[in-house]
This record gives structure tokens, C-alpha cells and sequence, in this order.
């Protein structure tokens, strides 16, 4: 064999085989082939923090023969992901191939593209580089700065908060961020105000019977500010008996100009707002559409468009909407972020001709996801939209003076809007008013309001959030908040709203109280930036986590020695434990919550937790619930057992039963 191509995923083989001739054999690695050992440290602190890399013993026999394979071959190409963790992946491999094939210095090739298409490939395979040690070693340093927290802390957590906890380091961070917002959340104190509005109707030709809406603004050139219904009554009062006229009218074009390309926070963001994706989806979804050949690469934090891409755009935009929708130059987005050298462009499709309907790939789910990032990359390359915007005053003349505010906008130019197919703005139009023109009050509404508290983090808030404060990276986004889902530190609410468990609001207490620093947000920032100079070559591995290691290690040795059990509070659900009468709380176990006996350990009663479907039980009436098996499998169920036994894996066929009824 001449030349072998060691990729991540059989996938990616599979479509970069397309493109390489018959001389190239091309196998995939499964992910990491090493990695640090579990259930040991697998930390040499004595001897600058050496990983102790193992093999897992799942992936032995198939690195076994990935081993024997590249011996036969005279040339060796690794040709992983283009980040750190790619090229973290193409260094342990060759030195697995070291070690197992007993060569010391293999010969090979370090190949990598931002896309799987013919010229990328072709550009890749004729400048192939070295591996770049500096990415490895930053890959490296924050595996061993997790593994340090995670292994040290975890079974603090489980002696002094719970038992089975985990801390994680990024997570911990961010933990805080979902449980300082619900504790805002708390202390938030409402405010009443009272909104007053004017129906009002114009008395010229070209305004009457035409009704438009004004709000009070002013009164007495005083910002108005109504604080409760005396006070609005009293001002509506007055507002009867006023004299409306038109005063100062004005009118401005407001340009509209396109989101940025996506980079995986954007998109991740995008993802859970539009179809409620997860991170973690939306980032399996994107691989698969990178791999297929069909995106760039998917962990980005560029919004770089590369030269041709944006010339096939154009030329693109100027067929299929006109030249009118063509910009007179390309935009161009500028690089804002520190990985600029890693990651090259933006997550943008890798042939703008492809539109979603063309698309060659499984499910509805890539289509959407392929289909959301065609739009904004398309987008990003048209015209600006231009909206008018219209405001007039008016003054009102009763015991006191008023002005009153009513806008309008409209769309005069749809730009970009045009490849959405749709507008997202709410046209209002405005009678066609003059200043000095006299009104004539239809009627008049007060509203009792009040000031709203922060909102609960969605998961695209989240990651917002936390890109805003530099606690997350492309690769982490999506694994920081399953982890969180996964260890029930944060529960979905509804609305798509995150909030946090009491676990999670006693364990970042805990780790508040005696580990500050795990969960301060600008030190986890610094860590964060410190990681990206390792890449950079700027900073070396060794220095930085020894700098973090001389200070946490004592803190954990004085906290295990001194620190106090927190406890968990309890959850209320209201109900007593028909075996003891004590009341049930909830707790958390491997599949979410279950209710069980306060009691324990003396009753060990507990009960799966049910939650509501809005469907009706076909057997008795009663509603049926979502519970889960001690096993966790999920089922629909009778709310009224034991009296009622219905239960069923699939979801009840309820539509289907009344068609039944009324056809008979
Ligand atoms: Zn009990
Ligand atoms: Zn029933």
C-alpha cells in the first residue's frame, strides 16, 4: 500500500475517499485512541503535570491494527479535525504507532482543511505540514486542568455535600452563572406602573377615520411616570377634557444590516431558539453535514468568508434575487477572536448552489440545520434592508400639559429579508398627519404594568452568556451544558427556561464558600486565555497549571479537613408517604427526578414522578401521565393508579380513538 489517511470518523473516510485517488487507503481512528486512564488520576504532579495516556480497552484491538496497517504503508497521512483536538488526536496516534510498532520517529504528513471538497483536499495534500505541538499542548493542559479539579474535588463534594456529585471546571463556572440569575430572580421586588394610551383620529381628508394609538410620555415637559391607578385616573381624567394637536412629526430611514455569519455559539444559539435543538445536537447535526462535505468545519469562533465563497455568493444573489439585492462590495466581517489562526472561516455551506431542497442527507433535522446556515451565509452577502420609521407628538392641552408619542415604520427596501422569504418587522402605518392638525380623542386606556425581573438563561442565553464572559470555546458550549443536565445540577422549566436544582444551588455555595476562585467567572476567563496562548506558543503548559495546582492543592487538603456537610434542601411535593406518613420530597437519581419518603433511610418508600401530557385516559377518564420505570425507560400512564392500571410504551392513540367515536 502506498499512502494510508487516518481520519476521525468512518464518515469523513467515506467522502474524503471521493476525492483521493486509489492510491490512498483511508481508515478512521474512532475518536482519541488515548486517553487519561479512569478511575486513576493518570496526573504525574511531580514531573510537570505528564498525562499518563492509556488505551482504552474498547479501542485496543482496532488500535492494534490501525498500528499494523500503518506499517504497511510508505506513506502516513493524519488528516484529523483541524483544531486542537484533531491535532491532539493525530499526536497520540503517531505515538501509539511509535510505541507499538516499535519505529521511533514514523514518517508522516499532517494534512488539514476547513471543508471536504476537491480543492481543499487537493490545496491540503500538496502543503502538508508537522504537528503543530503547540495546539497539542494546549489540548493537553486543559484535559489535565479538568482532570485535577474533577479528581479532586468530586469526592470532596460527595463527603461534604452528596454523595456521587461531580465539579467540573468550566461547568462549575457556569453553574454559577444559571443559579446567581435564579437568585435574582428571587430578590427581584416588582414595581407598579400604569401605561396610558390615546386612541386618536385625525379631522383632515387625507387623515379622518383612520384611528392610530399614542402614548403618554410627558407631562409638564417631565418624563411621565404613573405609579399607580390614582394617579392614572387622575390623568385620565384631565386627559378627557384635553385638546389633542398634532405636533412635531418626524421621519428617518433606519438601515437593517445582516447577522454575521455563523460561528458555533451563534449557531447553537440560532439552533435552540428556531427548532429547540440542544447544543449537543446541533453540534452532532453539524458534524455530520462537515463530514458529508455539505459545511465547514463546525467548531469556529471565525466569521471569516473565504475570497470564492463570497464570489460564487454573489454571483449567486445576483441570479436567483436580482441586482438590486447585490451589495456594490462584498462585506466583509472582521476577526475579533484570539483563534483566528486556528479555526479559518466561519460555518458556512461548502457550495452556495446547494440549497436545503438539494440536499443529498438523511433526515429533517440536517435540512433544517443545513438550511438555517445557508440563509444566514446568503444573507450576510446581500443588501441591507432599509425600514422608515415615523414618530409624532402630540400635545395634549388639559389642567396640565401632555405629549403623547405614536410610532409607525415600514418597510421600504426588504434586502437580505428577501432570502428568509419573510420580514421581521410589524409594519405600522401612521395616517397621514400635519403638524397643528387637531385630534379627536376615541378613547382612552390605562394599564396597570409592572417592572420585570431578569429572565431565567435559556441554553442559547447560556451560551451567550458565557461567550460574553470568555468561559467557553467552540469545543465546549454543548458538552459544559449536557454535563450540567446530566449530573441534574440545572433542570429544563418551561419555555425552553433552564433553572437550577437545589443541588446545584448547595454545590456552587459550597464551591462560593471555600473554592472562590473554581467558580469565579474571570478567573475561569483568565484559565481560558492562558489555554490559548499555550496554542499561540506563548505560554508552556508546565508554568500555568502549576500556578493554579500550589494553590488549589492546599485548599482542598484544609477543606476536607475543616469544612462543614452542607445540606441539600429538600423539595416539597405535598404529599405524605402512605407507608409512614412522613411527607414525600424529591430527589435526583440516574433519570431525573422521583419522589420519595423523607424517612429514608428508616422507609425507603419513593414513587415515580408524573408529569402532565394533557391527554385523557381511555379506560377511566383520568389524565394520563409521563412517568419512567425504576429501570428509567419511559411510559404513559393512568394518574389515577392503582385504581386504573392503563399503561402503554407508545404514546396513547387518543385522536385516533375519538375519529372512532364520532364515526359511529
Ligand atoms: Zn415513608
Ligand atoms: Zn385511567
Amino acid at each position: 500500500m502506498k499512502n494510508l489517511v487516518i481520519v476521525e470518523s468512518p464518515t469523513k473516510a467515506r467522502t474524503l475517499g471521493q476525492f483521493l485517488g486509489k492510491d490512498y487507503q483511508i481508515t478512521a481512528s474512532m475518536g482519541h485512541v488515548r486517553d487519561l486512564p479512569r478511575g486513576e488520576f493518570g496526573v504525574d504532579v511531580e514531573h510537570d503535570f505528564k498525562p499518563q495516556y492509556v488505551i482504552p480497552k474498547e479501542k485496543i484491538k482496532a488500535v492494534n491494527n490501525l498500528v499494523k496497517v500503518a506499517a504497511q504503508a510508505e506513506q502516513l497521512w493524519l488528516a484529523t479535525d483541524l483544531d486542537r483536538e484533531g491535532e491532539a488526536i493525530a499526536w497520540n496516534l503517531l505515538r501509539v504507532i511509535a510505541e507499538k510498532g516499535k519505529v521511533k520517529n514514523p514518517q508522516y504528513q499532517r494534512v488539514v482543511f476547513h471543508e471536504i471538497t476537491k480543492e481543499a483536499i487537493n490545496e491540503a495534500f500538496e502543503h502538508p505540514r508537522k504537528i503543530d505541538d503547540d495546539l497539542v499542548e494546549a489540548q493537553q493542559a486543559r484535559r489535565v486542568l479538568d482532570r485535577l479539579v474533577g479528581y479532586k474535588l468530586s469526592p470532596l463534594l460527595w463527603k461534604k455535600v452528596k454523595s456521587r456529585l461531580s465539579a467540573g471546571r468550566v461547568q462549575s463556572a457556569a453553574l454559577r452563572l444559571v443559579v446567581d440569575r435564579e437568585r435574582e430572580i428571587l430578590a427581584f421586588k416588582p414595581e407598579e406602573f400604569w401605561v396610558i394610551e390615546a386612541m386618536l383620529v385625525g379631522q383632515r381628508m387625507e387623515s379622518r377615520g383612520q384611528e392610530f394609538s399614542a402614548t403618554l410620555i410627558k407631562i409638564e415637559g417631565n418624563k411621565a411616570e404613573v405609579k399607580n391607578k390614582t394617579e392614572a385616573d387622575q390623568i385620565v381624567s384631565d386627559l378627557n377634557k384635553a385638546i389633542y394637536k398634532v405636533g412635531e412629526i418626524k421621519s428617518k430611514d433606519i438601515v437593517k444590516n445582516p447577522s454575521p455569519p455563523f460561528t458555533t455559539s451563534t449557531l447553537q444559539q440560532a439552533a435552540s431558539t428556531k427548532f429547540g435543538f440542544a447544543p449537543k445536537r446541533t453540534m452532532r447535526i453539524a458534524q455530520d453535514l462537515y463530514e458529508n462535505g455539505l459545511i465547514t468545519y463546525m467548531r469556529t469562533d471565525s466569521v471569516n468568508l473565504s475570497v470564492n465563497f463570497v464570489t460564487s455568493a454573489r454571483k449567486l444573489i445576483e441570479e436567483k434575487f436580482g441586482g438590486k439585492y447585490l451589495p456594490k462590495q462584498a462585506r466583509a466581517y472582521k476577526v475579533k477572536s484570539r483563534l483566528a489562526q486556528e479555526a479559518h472561516e466561519a460555518i458556512r455551506p461548502t457550495n452556495v448552489q446547494v440549497t436545503s431542497d438539494k440536499l443529498q442527507v438523511a433526515s429533517p433535522a440536517h435540512q433544517k440545520l443545513y438550511d438555517l446556515i445557508w440563509k444566514r451565509t446568503v444573507a450576510t452577502q446581500m443588501e441591507t434592508a432599509v425600514v422608515t420609521e415615523n414618530t409624532v407628538m402630540v400635545n395634549a392641552l388639559g389642567n396640565k400639559k401632555y405629549i403623547l408619542s405614536a410610532a409607525g415604520q415600514k418597510v421600504k427596501f426588504d434586502g437580505f429579508y428577501k432570502v428568509y422569504g419573510k420580514i421581521p418587522i410589524k409594519e405600522q402605518v401612521l395616517p397621514q398627519l400635519s403638524t397643528g392638525e387637531e385630534l379627536k380623542l376615541n378613547k382612552l386606556n390605562s394599564e396597570q404594568k409592572f417592572t420585570q425581573s431578569p429572565a431565567r438563561f435559556t441554553e442559547a442565553t447560556l451560551i451567550k452568556e458565557l461567550e460574553k464572559n470568555e468561559i467557553g470555546r467552540p469545543s465546549t458550549y454543548a458538552p459544559t451544558i449536557s454535563t450540567l443536565y446530566e449530573r441534574n445540577y440545572i433542570e429544563k422549566l418551561e419555555d425552553k427556561k433552564i433553572g437550577p436544582t437545589p443541588i446545584g444551588k448547595t454545590t456552587v455555595d459550597f464551591l462560593v464558600k471555600h473554592f472562590p476562585k473554581i467558580v469565579d467567572l474571570s478567573f475561569t476567563a483568565e484559565m481560558e486565555n492562558d489555554l490559548d496562548l499555550i496554542a499561540q506558543g506563548r505560554e508552556q503548559m508546565a508554568p500555568v497549571i502549576s500556578k493554579f495546582w500550589e494553590e488549589f492543592e492546599p485548599q482542598v487538603a484544609k477543606v476536607t479537613e475543616e469544612a462543614e456537610k452542607m445540606k441539600v434542601e429538600a423539595e416539597e411535593t405535598g404529599e405524605e408517604c402512605e407507608k409512614c406518613g412522613k411527607p414525600m420530597v424529591i430527589r435526583y437519581g440516574r433519570f431525573g427526578k422521583f419522589m420519595a419518603c423523607s424517612g429514608f433511610p428508616e422507609c425507603k418508600n419513593t414513587k415515580t414522578l408524573a408529569a402532565p401530557t394533557g391527554l385523557t385516559c381511555q379506560l377511566c377518564g383520568g389524565s394520563i401521565v409521563m412517568k419512567r420505570t425504576r429501570h428509567g425507560r419511559m411510559f404513559w400512564g393512568c394518574s389515577n393508579y392503582p385504581k386504573c392500571k392503563f399503561a402503554s410504551w407508545k404514546k396513547p392513540d387518543v385522536e385516533s380513538k375519538k375519529k372512532e367515536s364520532t364515526s359511529e
